[in-house]
C-alpha cells in the first residue's frame, strides 16, 4: 500500500471505529522530539544536533513546523481519542533558549486545549540545562514531570561513555538535584546507565545510592547499548571490546554484573521494578511509557519522531517524520512516511514489549492473533518449568530470573 492509501485507510478506520458512546474514549499519548543538545555524547544513537550549529531562524522554523504538524495530527484523531499524556524529549528540550522553549510548551498547551485534563506531562532535561528559572518556566507552562538524564555520578564512567560535557558529575550536579528536590513540586525521574565497560558492581551500587539520596519518584536504569557508528562503538571496536563483554557478562543475552547489582540495590531501596528498565515508588510510574508498552495510540512530532495508530482489526500503522531538520521542514502533508504492521506482527510486538513489564501479557489478548505460532505456547510452558516465567489466569509474566536472562529468552521466540 502506498503512503497516501495507508494514511487514508487508517484515518477512515479511526472515524468508523468511533460509536457515539465511544467518542474520545481511546487514550492517546503525544511525543514531541526536540533534536538539539549542547554537545553530542559519544554513545548517542538518537537524532541529536548541536545547538550551537543552528541559527536562531532554523530553531524557530523547526519549532513552528512541530506545532503546525501537531495541530493537524491532533485535529485528525480528536474525534476518536482523548489526549492522556504528553512527553517532550530529544535531544535536550531544555537546551532551547527560554523564549523558544516557552513558545513550544505554550503552543502545545494551546493546541491540546485541556492542560488540566492531562494525566501527565513530562519534559526531559540534562543537569547542565536546569536552573531555577528553567524549573519556573516548566511549571508555569503546565509540565507535571521532569526526566533528568544523569547517567552516572562518577566522572570516570562519564568519561568512558563520552558524556562529560553535558553531565558535570563533580561540578554542579549535586546542586542541581538539590534545587529540583527543593523547588520542583511535580514528580521527577532520574536516568542511570549500567553495563558501562569496566563498571564494577560496587560502582553500579554507588550510582544507585546517590540517585536514591536525591529522592526522585522514578528511576530508569538502562544498559549501555553500543549503537553501530557512534564514537563509543568505534572507540571500543578499535580496542577490541564487545558490548556483551563490556563489564564481564559471560554469555550474550545475560544481564551484566553491574546491571544486576544496580537492579537489586534499587529494589532493596523500595523502588518497584514495574518494567525491566524502570522503577518507581507506588503510583509514580510513567503513564506515557505504559501506553507504549500496551501498544496504545500516540502521535509523535519532530525530526525522527514516530506516530502509531492501532487499526480495529489489530494491525498498526506507523508514520515517521524525516530524521533531519531539513527533511522535517520540507515534509508535505500532515503525516510522515507510513508503514503497516499486520495484526499478527502487532501481537508479537505486544508480546515482546509486554514481557518486559511486571504486569506481563494476557495470552487471550495475543494468542488468537498468533494462531500460526502454536510453538509460542510451548516455549512459555518451558520457561514456566525452568522458573523463568509464571503463567496464572492466562497471564504470562517473567520472573526476576527471567528478566535477568530476557534477551536470550526472547531469542527462543524469534
Ligand atoms: S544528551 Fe542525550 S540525546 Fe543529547 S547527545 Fe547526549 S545521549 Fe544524545
Amino acid at each position: 500500500m502506498n503512503r497516501s492509501a495507508a494514511v487514508t485507510r487508517a484515518l477512515s478506520d479511526m472515524h468508523h471505529a468511533a460509536r457515539p458512546t465511544e467518542r474520545r474514549a481511546k487514550p492517546l499519548g503525544i511525543y514531541v522530539h526536540v533534536p538539539w543538545c549542547r554537545a553530542r555524547c559519544d554513545y548517542c544513537g538518537f537524532v541529536s544536533l548541536t545547538i550551537a550549529a543552528a541559527t536562531p531562524g532554523r530553531l524557530r522554523a523547526v519549532i513552528e513546523q512541530t506545532l503546525s504538524l501537531l495541530d493537524q495530527r491532533v485535529a485528525t484523531v480528536a474525534p476518536t481519542h482523548r489526549i492522556d499524556t504528553v512527553y517532550v524529549g530529544g535531544g535536550t528540550p531544555t537546551v532551547l533558549p527560554h523564549a523558544l522553549l516557552r513558545r513550544l510548551l505554550d503552543g502545545i498547551a494551546d493546541r491540546l486545549g485541556r492542560r488540566t485534563a492531562l494525566r501527565e506531562w513530562t519534559v526531559e532535561a540534562n543537569p547542565d540545562t536546569i536552573d531555577a528559572s528553567t524549573l519556573e518556566l516548566l511549571a508555569d507552562c503546565g509540565v507535571t514531570r521532569l526526566s533528568v538524564g544523569v547517567q552516572s555520578f562518577q566522572s570516570r564512567l562519564l568519561q568512558v561513555i563520552g558524556r562529560c560535557r553535558v553531565a558535570g558529575a563533580d561540578g554542579a550536579l549535586p546542586e542541581v538535584l538539590d534545587l529540583i528536590g527543593r523547588s520542583w513540586s511535580g514528580q521527577w525521574s532520574l536516568d542511570l546507565i549500567t553495563s558501562i565497560p569496566g563498571m564494577s558492581p560496587a560502582e553500579a551500587r554507588l550510582d544507585v545510592r546517590r540517585a536514591c539520596e536525591a529522592g526522585p519518584h522514578h528511576i530508569s536504569l538502562y544498559d549501555l547499548s553500543l549503537e553501530p557508528g557512534t564514537r563509543l562503538a568505534n572507540r571500543l571496536g578499535r580496542a577490541g571490546a564487545t558490548s556483551a563483554a563490556a563489564d564481564g557478562a559471560t554469555v550474550a543475552g545475560v544481564c551484566t554484573a553491574s546491571a544486576t547489582a544496580a537492579a537489586r540495590e534499587l529494589e532493596r531501596r523500595g523502588y518497584r521494578r514495574y518494567e525491566i528498565s524502570n522503577y518507581a515508588i507506588a503510583g509514580c510510574e510513567c503513564r506515557h511509557n505504559q501506553n507504549y508498552w500496551t501498544l496504545g495510540d500516540y502521535i509523535g512530532v519532530g525530526p525522527s519522531a514516530v506516530s502509531a495508530i492501532r487499526r480495529p482489526e489489530g494491525g498498526i500503522v506507523r508514520y515517521s517524520d524525516a530524521a533531519t531538520a531539513e527533511g522535517f521542514l520540507n515534509q508535505s502533508g500532515p503525516w510522515g512516511t507510513a508503514e503497516e504492521s499486520s495484526p499478527a506482527e502487532a501481537a508479537f510486538e505486544r508480546l515482546m514489549v509486554g514481557l518486559r513489564t511486571a504486569e506481563g501479557v494476557s495470552l487471550s489478548e495475543v494468542m488468537p492473533l498468533l494462531a500460526e505460532r502454536a510453538e509460542v505456547r510451548q516455549v512459555f510452558e518451558r520457561w514456566s518449568d525452568q522458573g523463568l516465567a509464571t503463567i496464572e489466569a492466562e497471564v504470562i509474566c517473567m520472573t526476576r530470573r527471567g528478566w535477568d536472562l530476557l534477551d536470550s529468552c526472547l531469542r527462543d521466540l524469534l
